[in-house]
Order: structure tokens, then sequence, then C-alpha cells
């Protein structure tokens, strides 16, 4: 057997500047804050320092965003609105190979995934949004649907541009005014859109974005003139995020945490499961907030889809993630890294058996060898905690109903997987599923299209489709 050569995606593409601004008011201006230095997770080096914002900025950014609703696009014509978001998902498209470097270095995630996943559908959210521009008035949510105001918006690192697309296009498609703050470690790609929205002439005001740490999030959801919070991240902030809202009339979606279940039935075709597995727990890194992390196996074919996902798994690649050949690129920070280790450890003081791909590491960067443990039992903080990290627990059941109930043993709801022959078999499962998004023969399959969404301390409200509008209209 022979290795590939690298085939490194060149990092000049991605046109590193050595420090960026935020965005306020259409202008690229110096926060108050303490700059961040954002750092290559591949290789520890430092990419570039980001100016952060202060309470402060977050006033001033949410004044811009207050005056670009009420003067310009909150009255702008949906017809109107649309040029301009249509305008910005084809910028997107046209920088997206920069994009794409660029969202590699900063977070770590292989190329082939942010150039064919991340840049691509954020791409797609913007066009299909654009679509219902004008076109509010037939989505069901009333003739003529009015947009809620300002929307203070703060997003996580695992998805950086794409959970930005994700918040921006519904907002503005819908009439409101933006103030989005990334993630402390991931914030360029959202600062590269700002100047595709500069470059997309937006009006002044209408989006702004907002570096810095969790501070600065929390300023700017409970700032008292943003009409809609909208947030993406973990159960725990999420939970703290709904309590200062409560009582204030102010509207909040929450998507949060997840430890999905994918179950694999004894008539499934294993080889086709086996790539499903793959896809739904090493999918960046498993740095997904749907992702597989439980598998459910029926226990006469567990040994058998053990053996063959094993086999798999050991053929993935880990390391450069702007190398074009690897699947599993860098954990996003020593932070993330070290939780996934310690979840990893408990998982072996309980009891459970690890097994761990004895790929190559590269010696600089944060990387985790994937992991698959077996003999899980529902019990384990394994089996219950989010790991977020590229580790699959593996637990058996003999009936369906079992299965049922293991899958909803779960105190998120966010996703499911069913792996089976049987059309009547996925139908009765799905509907017994407590999951925003169940998936068939299939996994991590991501559609504008589709709602998105949680159940219980997975969160609340849905993205994407007819459905998503809701958030951000006053319906
Ligand atoms: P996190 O710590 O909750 O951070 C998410 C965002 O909130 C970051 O921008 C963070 O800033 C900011 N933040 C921190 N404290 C805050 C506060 N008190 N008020 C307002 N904002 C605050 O989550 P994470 O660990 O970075 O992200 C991983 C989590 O996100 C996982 O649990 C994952 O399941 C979830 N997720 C969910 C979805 C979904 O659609 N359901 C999608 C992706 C990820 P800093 O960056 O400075 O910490
Ligand atoms: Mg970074």
């Amino acid at each position: 057997m022979w290795d590939y050569a690298p085939a490194p995606e060149s990092r000049d593409i991605a046109n590193l500047k050595p420090t960026y601004r935020m965005f306020v008011d259409g202008q690229f201006v110096e926060g108050g804050g303490e700059p961040l230095k954002t750092v290559n997770p591949g290789t520890e080096e430092v990419l570039a320092e980001v100016s952060t914002a202060t309470t402060a900025d977050v006033d001033k950014a949410v004044k811009a965003a207050r005056r670009a609703y009420e003067r310009a696009w909150g009255r702008m014509p949906g017809s109107e609105r649309a040029k301009y978001i249509f305008r910005i998902a084809r910028l997107v498209q046209e920088r997206a190979r920069e994009l794409a470097v660029l969202e590699s270095l900063d977070n770590g995630k292989p190329i082939r995934e942010s150039r064919d996943v991340d840049i691509p559908t954020a791409a797609a959210h913007f066009f299909y949004h654009a679509g219902w521009a004008d076109k509010l008035g037939y989505a069901g949510y009333g003739p003529d649907p009015k947009p809620l105001g300002v929307a203070g918006q703060v997003i996580p690192w695992n998805f950086p541009l794409l959970m930005a697309a994700w918040k921006i296009a519904p907002a503005l498609a819908c009439g409101n005014t933006v103030v989005l703050k990334p993630a402390e470690t991931t914030p360029l790609t959202a600062l590269v859109l700002a100047e595709i929205i500069q470059q997309a002439d937006l009006p002044p005001g209408v989006v702004n974005i907002l570096p810095g740490a969790g501070d600065v999030g929390a300023a700017l959801v409970s700032h008292d003139d943003v009409d809609k919070v909208a947030f993406t991240g973990s159960t725990e902030v999420g939970k703290v995020i709904q309590r200062q809202l409560a009582g204030t009339g102010r509207r909040l979606t929450l998507e949060l945490g997840g430890k999905a279940a994918n179950i694999v039935f004894d008539d499934a075709p294993l080889d086709q499961a086996v790539e499903g597995i793959v896809n739904g727990i090493f999918f960046n890194q498993g740095h997904v907030c749907c992702a597989g992390s439980r598998l459910l196996v029926q226990e006469s074919v567990a040994e058998e889809l053990l053996e063959k996902l094993r086999a798999r798994v050991s053929t993935l690649r880990v390391g450069d993630p702007l190398d074009k050949n690897t699947d599993v690129g860098a954990i996003n920070s020593r932070e993330q890294l070290a939780k996934i280790e310690e979840l990893t450890a408990s998982g072996e003081a309980e009891g459970a058996e690890r097994w761990t791909s004895s790929c190559a590491l590269p010696d600089k960067g944060f990387y985790f060898a994937p992991t698959v443990f077996s003999n899980v039992s529902q019990a384990m903080r394994i089996a219950r905690e989010e790991i977020f990290g590229p580790v699959l627990s593996v637990l058996t059941f003999r009936t369906p109903d079992e299965a049922v109930a293991k899958a909803n043993n779960t105190p998120y709801g966010l996703s499911a997987g069913i792996w089976t022959e049987k059309g009547s078999r996925i139908l009765w499962a799905a509907q017994k599923m407590r999951a925003g998004v169940v998936w068939a023969n299939t996994f991590n399959r991501f559609d504008p299209t589709a709602p998105f969404g949680g159940y219980q301390e997975s969160g609340f409200g849905r993205e994407g489709g007819r459905t998503g509008l809701e958030a951000y209209l006053d319906v």
C-alpha cells in the first residue's frame, strides 16, 4: 500500500490580512475591546488580529441597525430587498474558493468540506431566501406579514460562514436588520461576508458584525432595543439567554446541542449504513450539533457492523485541513480538544470498550484520532453528553420498540437517523422519534428548503424552509 502525495490548497487564495476590524453602519471600524488573535488549529499559528466590540460598540451597532430598519430596509419593497440578497449570494459564489480556504484555516475543517458543503450551502441559503423576499404574502402568514425589527444573532464556531448565512439570509428576506456576533475562535469568514455585504451595496447598518467573546454576545442579546434574538450554541448558554429574555416580550429562537441516535436495523444494507455512520459522526470532526453520536445497532448484526465500521474508520485520513485528501481535520481549539479527551477518558473509566484508529497525527495542531466506543450503556456520560468530537458511542437493542425508547432517552432532540430496507419501519420509527430532523438511509443532509431545529433541550424555533420565515415575522 502506498500513500497519496500531499495535495494542499494554496493558502494564498485566502487573501489573509494581518488585521481585521468589526463592521458597523457600513464601515469597518476599530472596536473598543482588546483585539483577539485567531489561531489556525491545524498548526497553532496565529492567523490574524481581530478587533473586538465593547458594550458601547454593541449599542452603536444596534442603533445603526435600528436606523437602517426605520429609514431603509424595513420599508423597502420585498422585490428590492431580493436584489440585494441575490447579489450577496452571487458574490459568495464568486469568492467561494477564497472563503473555503479561509474557513479551513480559521476553523480546521477539511478543505473538501468547506469547499463542497459549507460555502455552497451558505450561498444556497442566500439564493433561497432572496426568492422569498417578494413572496412573503404567499408564505401562509397572512397577506402582508411584517418584520420584527432589529435581530441580535449569536453563532458558534463549527460552521462559521454557514451559520452566519442561516441567520442573516432569512432575517434580511423578511425585512429585519441584523447585528451578528461570530464565535471568538472563528471570526474571519463572517468579516469577509461583511466585505461582500459592502460590495453588494446594502444600505449602511442593515448588517453589522461584531467579533468578540461571550461577553459581547451577552451584551447583544440583553440589549433593550433588540426585537429578536437568534442563538445557536450550547444548551448551557441557551438556558442563560432564555432566562435573560423571559418576560421582556422579545422574540427568541434557540438552536442548541444534540446527542442524536443513528439506528441500524438488522435488515439495513450494512455497507451503506457504515458510510452513513461515518458521515454522521466524523464529518466536520464531529463538531456538528446534529451529529449521529449515538449508534444504536440491532444486536443480531452488531458484531458484523462493528467490524466493517472499524475497518472503514481505519482508512480515514486525519491531518492538514488544507490537504484535499484529508477526511478529518483539526479540532477547533485546545479547549475543545481537552473536552473531548476528558469525555473519552470518562468512557474508559466507566467501562466502555475503546477502539481508536491507529492513523498518524501531525505533531503540531489540535488533532484527535477517530474513536469508537462499544459496550456502552445508557447511563454512561459518553451516551448522555454531547462530546462534539470524532467519537462514536455504540449501543445495541433487540426490538424496534427498544430502539425507539433508547433513541428518545435523551434530554436533547435535534436529529435522528434510521437505517432499514423497510419503508413502513421508516415511517413508524420517524413518527415516534422526538427529533426535529429524521433522516432515513442517509445522514447530515442539509438544504435551505428544509426546516431545521430541535425538541426539548435542543432548543425551539426552526431555521430554513417556509417554516423558518416565521422566526423573523411578526406573526
Ligand atoms: P457556546 O459556548 O454556547 O457559544 C456559542 C456562541 O455564544 C459563541 O459565539 C459564544 O461566544 C457566545 N456566547 C458565549 N456565552 C454567551 C452568553 N452568555 N451570552 C450570549 N452569547 C454567548 O457554544 P460552543 O461550544 O461554541 O458551540 C458548540 C455548541 O453549539 C454545541 O453544543 C452545538 O451542539 C451547538 N450547535 C447547535 C446548532 C444547532 O443548529 N442546533 C448548530 C451548531 C452548533 P464565544 O465564541 O466567545 O464563546
Ligand atoms: Mg481560529
